[in-house]
């Protein structure tokens, strides 16, 4: 071995193969005729542990070392390409560093080059392959430019791996942009909005802007709502949230609008399982939590609604219920369909006796005033049904089922639809049989007054055309019968005018009572006085009578009369009248009992109602009806009761009680 090959004693494989080579049959010969620093240039590189080439003399003929030899692959330019020119070792990759190894052999500077691409063929195929590397001159020993060392690395593998981790990134970054949900991803403690879609910028109503800002830089009205400290609570614990429907106030265009988002916080966690970042993907649910608000808030106001109506409903319920008027709703075929529980007391028939039952009902005979049967086609609620006009205060008569005739008065109006369409009718009632009774009492009485104050004048004025006519002979004896009769008469007139005065002052409630303390059987006695004179019948007194009262002596003695009167007058026959004085406690009590023809139970309620007279006998008594209500009245007004106690056929009681004090 020469000297110089022993130079290049070291360099692993490609050393020896260095040194094995037979370099006579290239173009820089015998290692033995090269110049040392060729030798030195060529041992360095050997020597390196770093990948390196060498390209030396006017061929650039290749030498490379152990550290570059992987790069050359199997089955490629291995062994094969040492001592080869350049333009053939790295035929494939020349024309890209050919003319720059030439450039440097021409004295250029040297170069230097990061992750650059070239062809390459390696492995049995051609390829590419990433190099970081350098050309630099390699002076020979007269300094001329002798060759180029290239110093390589292969960063293929560091290349592909960033291209991959870009790949994947923008995989990534297109995966959350075309993501169907709104998508953002936080990145480290402080929580950088490393991506967000377009979906999420909208939601949050962003821009690309917040891209690289920590989230509470980004979306700075975030502070204080619940999101923040979650965001924190999440990245702390490195577990998953997922929300219900939340609150969020989020600036867009300038203005804080609210709305509702349903929304996951994913931490993302490292190998090691520590909160690297976290990824938040929202929906939002404003429109769906609004059209359910607006649905419950609309459900709420139709409670409300039907509330209020169930409430007027009952208010109208219990008013139709309670009204002092009879109602009755009927459908277009005048059928009712509602009869308040008045209706029902004024017929005389619960609600069920009303169904089936129309205007036409011949069970329920309807009658005019003057007594002739009311057609169908007249009744009120007919008539509102078939002309739509109101009908008030038609007075009609009606047979009861029970026989009773009573008399009501009807107003009755149709019910129409907002199309202005009868859909039935209502009518209301009073039963004004007692207005009429009291009416058909007063046109009685006017009768009855008439005739009554007619016979004592006719009589008056009999006795007094007799007196006139009378002669001088006539005897003192008969004119004195005469005169007495035309006082009777008088008598008679003045206490029939006496009666309708005192009615009507009653009604005028200027009934006055002048009280004093008399005792009672002076008012008895007197009262009887006439009695003992006619000596018709017999006067009977029990009990003590000499019990004193504070009282009006007159009026008193004014019912005692009428008592004693109509025990006369109505009882003719009765032998014995007894008046009766009785102590009970706290009053005394005065009757005056008959042994004549009494009354019937359903009269006797009556007798002291103005001009009621119970003319059941069909014996014409005279008299107006007004004794027994004005004796009532003065009763009353001394704060004690009246009343009658009779059976037919066996006399009558009449009695009252005055309040005695001790
Ligand atoms: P009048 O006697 O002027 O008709 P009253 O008010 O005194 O009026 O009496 C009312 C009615 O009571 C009478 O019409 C009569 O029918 C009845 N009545 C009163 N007293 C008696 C009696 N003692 N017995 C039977 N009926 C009586």
């Amino acid at each position: 071995m020469s000297t110089k090959i022993k130079f290049l004693q070291k360099g692993g494989e490609m050393g020896a193969l260095t040194r094995a080579y037979d370099w006579n049959v290239t173009a820089i010969g015998n290692p033995e005729s090269w110049s040392q620093s060729h030798l030195t240039s060529v041992n360095m590189m050997l020597t390196s542990r770093f990948p390196m080439l060498v390209f030396w003399g006017k061929e650039l003929i290749t030498f490379y070392n152990d550290a570059f030899r992987p790069s050359l692959g199997n089955d490629g330019k291995h062994p094969g390409s040492l001592g080869q020119p350049g333009h053939i070792s790295w035929a494939e990759s020349w024309p890209v560093i050919g003319p720059m190894i030439h450039d440097i052999m021409q004295g250029g500077d040297a170069v230097w080059f990061e992750d650059q691409k070239l062809p390459l063929y390696r492995d049995g195929k051609m390829g590419y392959a990433y190099w970081t590397y350098s050309f630099s001159p390699l002076l020979d020993d007269d300094g001329s430019v002798g060759g180029v060392l290239v110093t390589c690395s292969e960063t293929t593998k560091a290349v592909e791996s960033t291209a991959k981790v870009a790949a994947s990134e923008a995989r990534f970054r297109g995966l959350v942009q075309q993501a169907p949900v709104a998508i953002f991803v936080l990145h480290g403690k402080e929580m950088i909005f490393e991506a967000a879609n377009d979906l999420m910028l909208k939601m949050i109503g962003k821009d690309n802007s917040v891209l690289g800002k920590p989230y509470n830089e980004a979306i700075p009205e975030i502070k204080g709502q619940p999101f923040e400290a979650l965001l924190d609570q999440v990245y702390t614990s490195g577990k998953k949230f997922t929300s219900g429907e939340m609150l969020a106030k989020l600036e867009h265009k300038g203005e804080l609008t609210e709305g509702y988002y349903k929304f996951t916080y994913q931490p993302v966690t490292s190998s090691e399982g520590q909160t690297e970042g976290i990824i938040c993907v929202a929906v939002d649910v404003t429109e769906q939590v609004n059209a359910r608000k607006a649905a419950e808030k609309h459900a709420t106001e139709l409670t409300v609604l039907a509330n209020t109506l169930r409430q007027s409903e009952q208010r109208l319920q219990s008013m139709l219920d309670t009204m002092a008027e009879g109602v009755v709703i009927v459908d277009t075929a005048g059928k009712p369909t509602y009869v308040n529980p008045m209706a029902q007391k004024i017929m005389g028939v619960n609600e069920a006796g009303f169904t089936n039952r129309d205007y036409n009902d011949s069970k329920w005979q309807n009658f005019r005033l003057d007594g002739s049967i009311l057609p169908a086609e007249d009744h009120p609620v007919y008539v509102v049904l078939h002309t739509g006009l109101a009908i008030s205060d038609q007075e009609v008569a009606i047979m009861l089922p029970s026989g009773e005739k009573i008399y009501i008065s009807i107003n009755a109006a149709p019910l129409t639809d907002e199309k202005g369409n009868i859909t039935g009718g209502i009518a209301t009632f009073s039963d004004v049989t007692h207005r009429r009774m009291l009416s058909q009492q007063k046109d009685d009485f006017i009768s009855v007054a008439s005739h009554e104050l007619k016979t004592p004048v006719t009589s008056l004025k009999a006795s007094l055309q007799v007196l006139s006519r009378m002669k001088e002979n006539t005897s003192p004896e008969m004119r004195q019968r005469f005169i007495v009769q035309a006082n009777k008469s008088l008598d008679k007139l003045s206490g029939l005018i006496s009666e309708l005065l005192d009615t009507n002052r009653i009604s005028q409630g200027q009934l006055r009572l002048n009280k004093s303390t008399f005792t009672i059987a002076g008012t008895i006695h007197d009262c009887c006085d006439h009695i003992r004179v006619t000596g018709t019948h017999q006067v009977i007194l029990t009990g003590n009578a000499d019990q004193q009262v504070y009282a009006d002596e007159r009026k008193i003695d004014q019912v005692l009369v009428n008592f004693v009167n109509n025990a006369v007058k109505y009882a003719p026959e009765s032998k014995e009248i007894v008046i009766a004085v009785e102590r009970l406690a706290g009053s005394l009590k005065v009757s005056v009992t008959d042994q004549g023809p009494g009354i019937p139970a359903e009269k006797k309620r009556h007798l002291f109602e103005r001009y009621y007279r119970a003319d059941y006998s069909g014996v014409q008594f005279s008299g107006l009806g007004l004794g027994l209500f004005i004796s009532a009245e003065i009763i009353k007004k001394h704060g004690g009761e009246i009343g009658v106690e009779s059976e037919l056929g066996k006399g009558s009681t009449f009695w009252f009680t005055l309040p005695v004090v001790g």
